[in-house]
């Protein structure tokens, strides 16, 4: 993508201060889903890049990356999974527990996610990588349900979190706007 491409995107992504405490600047994408024309542009340009990868089904990391991932599965006519925050899939689950600043979380993917085929190429989306603990957790669960993540991929990157740097050694990673 070119530097007035991102730059497109990136004029429509909103920073709040001190979200959800102190000292977290806070990127919001509410800005950029109601605005169809960035919206879209956006969506296009995912479209444009994994229409030629072989992949079988794009998995979304809870919240925003069900928005994106759904969207983009829809558009390449894959299937979506959804990988959620702890407690809140139905069926039996893999679960992965990752490291925060303090303490821990959790994410799970259901058992039977892809179909019972083993050997699917996924790809992961989400909104953001921070340090990355989140999207680790995430490949390792595709791993464990039996396929392969053959690509991550997120709107924003936090250089400073170097999260991309850890997950680089689990997948090949895909970043738009470095910030
Ligand atoms: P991490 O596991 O540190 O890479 O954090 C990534 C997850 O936390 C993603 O699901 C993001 O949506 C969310 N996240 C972390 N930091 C921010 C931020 N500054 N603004 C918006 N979302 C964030």
């Amino acid at each position: 993508m070119t530097e007035k491409e991102k730059n497109f995107i990136l004029r429509h992504i909103r920073s709040i201060p001190d979200f959800p405490k102190p000292g977290i600047v806070f990127r919001d994408i509410t800005t950029l889903l109601n605005h169809a024309e960035a919206f879209e542009f956006l969506m296009q340009k995912l479209t444009e890049r994994y229409q030629t990868y072989p992949l079988d089904y794009i998995a979304g990391i809870e919240s925003r990356g069900f928005i994106f991932g759904a969207a983009l599965a829809s558009r390449l006519k894959k299937g979506f999974i959804p990988i959620r925050k702890k407690g809140k899939l139905p069926s039996t689950t893999i679960t992965e527990k990752y490291a925060l600043e303090y303490g821990f979380d959790e994410v799970e993917i259901h058992i039977d996610a892809f179909r019972g085929e083993e050997g699917c190429k996924v790809l992961l989306i989400d909104d953001l990588i921070a340090t990355g603990g989140t999207a680790e957790a995430a490949v390792k669960l595709i791993t464990s349900a039996k396929a392969k993540c053959i690509e991550a991929c997120f709107l924003l990157n936090l250089l400073e979190c170097q999260g991309t740097e850890k997950l680089k050694n689990l997948t090949p990673v895909y970043t738009i706007l470095d910030i």
